[in-house]
């Protein structure tokens, strides 16, 4: 089914393959509502058109037979008509507008459900992400698609048909001179304009050339004169100058050579017309009314006649942006849970790692990893920049899943259950924390939905955040994240360890901060992971002397290795150890950072 869409809208690149499928998906919500548009620009169409008749009546009626008692009628016929109209545009305008805006937000909805189900591996490649950040911007292209497709064809396709009819009724033989002879005229025009539209880039070009070079000399004008370039610059820039000037000329020539071609077609097809008008007027008796309403009807069907030329090129701008949205909703999320997942029971919260390999791409950068990570213990990952910490530490939520080897929360392979349920039993803490649009208790509400006010207030005082909480503006309802109130570095790493702890979930994730913060900030982000630590499985990448020193188990790790296992004191011991190095290292710097 999947398969089929993504055929349908990104395999066949046309136009209306995309076209089709748009209409599919939004055209029988919003039945009413375009039955309603269409029938406005009918309205439309029909009124335009009858203007156009109408001449004939008021040519025939009002001047030639002189019928006072007609004039009434028709004023007040083309009165009504105007009305109409200005009603049915009004009408089919907001229509095309709620229908539309409705059709953007059922798509912003839609990509960011699909957006969040799109794995983390997905984003980590940059073409995704950026794409993924585009497109929510480009949904617009599906409107217009849709609202192009109801305007030009309702409106501008039915106008011009019943102009056509108008003309047709009126005068056919001079319709038909208009359908031989306009095609040609068209197409010699569009050639000119092209060409005309080439010179113009041109120009535009060569002008601009011609201000940088300006302002390059003023902005470094001290080495101009210091260097004595003037007469060089002054012959480069005279150069560029007659360079445009001549390209102005030749946009000149091009476009008044608009002039004397149609002119002259116009000229000629107006006296020809006239001729013919009056010659059948004088010998035959055939009253003008039919021929006036013939040349207005031919003149209001120029401007439909050329919005529907153009549409091919707008439905096609329209239908890139629209096609990138379906490439987006069509992309499958990767990681699916397998069909018989079971949720995860959690009684210890151990995890281990069996012989668990991994890679991004090609480079393998996990080999055969295997450790244990006792329930209600902290471990400690530890290693050089680069070892793989954290990518052990992305598997557990399975994030990624590893290329071969298992891994195990209290015995149940995490490759076995459903991702909802694994990712319940865990909390993690970043090293940068991470607020969103809201405000400070909706923040920490994160971690636990159904969490109440009292917990969340308990959750910030044990991460040491309630009192900075209270001395901001609104308390707890002071509004974070891109539009809110700043807080510090470590105000926000106490928010988003209260988020971990409100989830109270037995399992903690935490990859230990390595910017630095002021001492008493520190101090306090400190004794607010101890107590976000206490009672559960801990899986710490540390970067703090203290944290590895309090650690029951310490994992070194090395170019996606596990090469030393144990706690300080017996890893410390190992005198040609990694650990033991490391830590060497470290000590008389900086006392408390690994
Ligand atoms: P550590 O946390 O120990 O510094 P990481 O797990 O971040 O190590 O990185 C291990 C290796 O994996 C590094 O070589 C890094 O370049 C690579 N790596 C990390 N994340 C990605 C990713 N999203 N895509 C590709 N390579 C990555």
């Amino acid at each position: 089914m999947e398969s089929a869409n993504k055929k349908s809208a990104v395999g066949s690149d046309s136009v209306t393959g995309v076209l089709k499928r748009i209409i599919a998906e939004n055209g029988r919500d919003h039945i009413g509502g375009y039955v309603f548009a269409i029938s406005c620009l009918v309205v439309v169409a029909l009124t335009t058109a009858f203007t156009a008749w109408i001449m004939k009546v008021i040519i025939d009626e009002a001047f030639a037979n002189r019928r006072a008692d007609m004039i009434w009628i028709i004023c007040l016929s083309i009165f009504l008509a105007f009305v109409l109209r200005g009603f049915a545009s009004y009408g089919q305008a907001v229509a095309l507008s709620r229908i539309g805006n409705n059709i953007v937000a059922r798509y912003q909805r839609r990509l960011y459900a699909h957006l969040m189900t799109l794995s983390v591996g997905f984003y980590n490649e940059a073409r995704s992400a950026h794409i993924a950040a585009r497109v929510s911007q480009n949904v617009g292209g599906i409107r217009d698609v849709m609202n192009m497709v109801i305007t030009s064809a309702a409106r501008d396709l039915l106008t011009f048909i019943s102009l056509i009819g108008v003309m047709v009724f009126q005068d056919p033989l001079l319709s038909l001179a208009v359908f031989i002879l306009a095609p040609p005229l068209l197409y010699g025009l569009r050639y000119l304009s092209k060409r005309l539209r080439q010179a113009t880039k041109e120009a535009i070009y060569l002008s601009s050339h011609v201000l940088g070079a300006m302002q390059e000399t003023i902005q470094g004008i001290a080495i101009v004169k210091a260097f004595t370039m003037e007469s060089e610059l002054q012959r480069k820039l005279n150069k560029l100058v007659a360079a445009a000037e001549a390209r102005t000329n030749r946009i000149a020539r091009l476009s008044e050579r608009n002039a004397p071609m149609t002119e002259t077609f116009a000229g000629f097809a107006v006296a020809s017309v006239l001729a013919y008008a009056a010659y059948r007027s004088i010998y035959h008796n055939v009253p003008p009314g039919a021929f006036f309403s013939f040349v207005t009807a031919l003149l209001l069907a120029y401007d439909p006649a050329r919005r529907l030329a153009r549409l091919q090129i707008q439905l096609e701008r329209a239908a890139v942006n629209a096609r990138m949205v379906y490439e987006l909703l069509d992309m499958e999320p990767r990681q699916r849970d397998l069909p018989d997942a079971k949720p995860l029971p959690v009684t210890d919260a151990r995890i281990e790692f069996r012989d668990v390999s991994f890679a991004y791409g090609v480079d393998p950068i996990l080999s055969n990893v295997s450790f244990v990570a006792e329930g209600g213990k902290t471990t400690a990952l530890v290693g050089p920049s680069g070892a793989g910490k954290s990518t052990v530490i992305s598997l557990i939520p399975r994030f990624f899943d590893p290329k071969s080897g298992q891994i195990f929360v209290d015995g149940q392979d995490i490759a076995h259950v459903t991702k909802q349920s694994l990712r319940e039993q865990l909390a993690y803490v970043s090293q940068q924390p991470y607020l969103f649009e809201g405000t400070i208790r909706e923040n920490i509400r994160y971690g636990r939905p159904e969490a109440s006010d009292a917990e969340v207030e308990e959750a910030a005082r044990l991460a040491y955040a309630h009192e900075f909480i209270l001395a901001q503006p609104n308390g707890y309802d002071t509004p974070v994240g891109e539009n809110g109130v700043t807080l510090s570095g470590g105000q926000r790493q106490r928010l988003s360890i209260a988020r971990a702890l409100v989830r109270n979930a037995p399992i903690l994730l935490l990859d230990e901060a390595t910017s630095a913060l002021d001492t008493e900030s520190e101090a306090a982000v400190q004794k607010a992971l101890d107590e976000a630590m206490t009672g559960r499985t801990v899986v710490v990448i540390a970067h703090r002397l203290s944290t590895v020193v309090r650690a029951d188990k310490i994992v070194v790790m090395q170019q996606g290795r596990v090469v030393e296992e144990g706690n300080h004191e017996t890893l410390a011991k190992l005198s040609d150890g990694l650990y033991a190095r490391l830590n060497n290292l470290q000590r008389p710097a900086a006392s408390d950072s690994l």
